[in-house]
């Protein structure tokens, strides 16, 4: 189909369309031509133009899910191909059970995961205030009007820009699960982290027992846990690319281990103290309560929280994140 604005020569279309329209190459029937004739350098020079280098933000979250794929995929081929066979070839008992281990640390993991990855629950919609304030014209009281999302938000709620949405007591944005934490999946994040700490302690204690079979810790090979020593040793051949893999995998897993560790202590920490992280950094004490209600207002009934650990099931809220009760004496918003 012809377009109808484009200049009249076909000198000065082709400009046009090479110098100012560059997202839009080939689509007129004059490029479609030109194409046909272009050598290699042109057609590579005209997708270059083309090409969109601006870094978008969910680029970030998308790495850092391919990276909980990788890891998990990788040491559950690892453990169940190469550590556990070789650990335990003469103790059937012993293996069956760390194979048992590893499926249920698998099984919590990604179910944890995925229930943290699904959002949608926290993401705050047109229709809420008109819900829970159907006569109300105006911004209801503690309410705010998000500049980005052109719509009221309750209080504690906040814009993430990653996930392009006000979220509901928004805390963070988790890359491993490239979603926001917030009301309604704080609770399996926590339990997410305690299989993540779990998962990647189990997987160490499987590579450095191999690792320690074949270059004992406590020795002359003792520097061949450095990174770069191995990194050295695997170029000049004395190491080989199976033992460097898997003290690469048992750097990555203490990373995991790291980062598991740091999340589980600062959640600990602001779920007792009844806050979310950007309360916490902005000292709001507004929404504390008891350690006790604090600790209900994310996990649900407490008489049920032990299922929690051992399935990520899923429980009613006191709270349903549009209506809060200032406790403390405090600054709101
Ligand atoms: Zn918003
Ligand atoms: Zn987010």
């Amino acid at each position: 189909m012809l377009r109808l604005d484009l200049p009249l020569s076909f000198e000065s279309c082709t400009t046009y369309c090479l110098t100012v329209d560059t997202k839009k190459l080939y689509t007129t029937p004059f490029e479609m031509e030109r194409r046909k004739t272009a050598t290699l350098k042109e057609k590579l020079a005209d997708h270059y133009q083309k090409r969109d280098f601006t870094v978008k933000p969910s680029i970030a979250s998308q790495v850092g899910m391919c990276f909980f794929g990788f890891m998990t995929i990788s040491l559950l081929i690892e453990s169940l191909s190469i550590l556990i066979p070789t650990l335990y070839k003469d103790d059937d008992t012993s293996r069956r059970i760390c194979e048992l281990l590893v499926f249920f640390t698998l099984f919590e993991m990604v179910g944890n995961w995925y229930f943290t990855y699904n959002d949608v629950k926290n993401h705050v919609r047109k229709t809420s205030k008109d819900t829970h304030f159907p006569n109300s014209i105006d911004t209801p009281p503690g309410w705010k009007t998000c500049p980005i999302c052109q719509m009221d938000a309750p209080p504690r709620s906040h814009h993430c820009v990653l996930c392009g949405k006000c979220i509901l007591k928004r805390d963070h944005h988790c890359f491993f699960t490239g979603s926001c934490v917030g009301l309604h999946n704080q609770r399996t994040f926590v339990v997410f982290c305690v299989y993540l700490i779990w998962g990647n302690l189990f997987a160490l204690f499987l590579q450095l027992t191999y690792l320690n079979d074949a270059m004992p810790i406590f020795s002359s090979n003792a520097l061949d846990y450095v990174i770069f020593v191995a990194l050295w040793r695997l170029f000049t051949g004395a190491m080989s690319i199976g033992l460097f893999i898997i003290l690469a995998h048992a750097y990555l897993c203490a990373f995991c281990l790291g980062a598991g560790v740091f999340f589980l202590c600062w959640q600990t920490v602001i779920i007792i103290n009844g806050q979310t992280s950007y309360e916490a950094w902005k000292r709001i004490s507004a929404y504390q309560s008891s350690t006790l209600e604090n600790v209900r207002s994310v996990f649900g009934p407490l008489k049920y929280s032990w299922l929690l650990l051992l399935s990520p099931v899923p429980v009613q809220l006191p709270h349903d994140g549009l209506r809060w009760h200032i406790i403390k004496n405090n600054k709101g918003y």
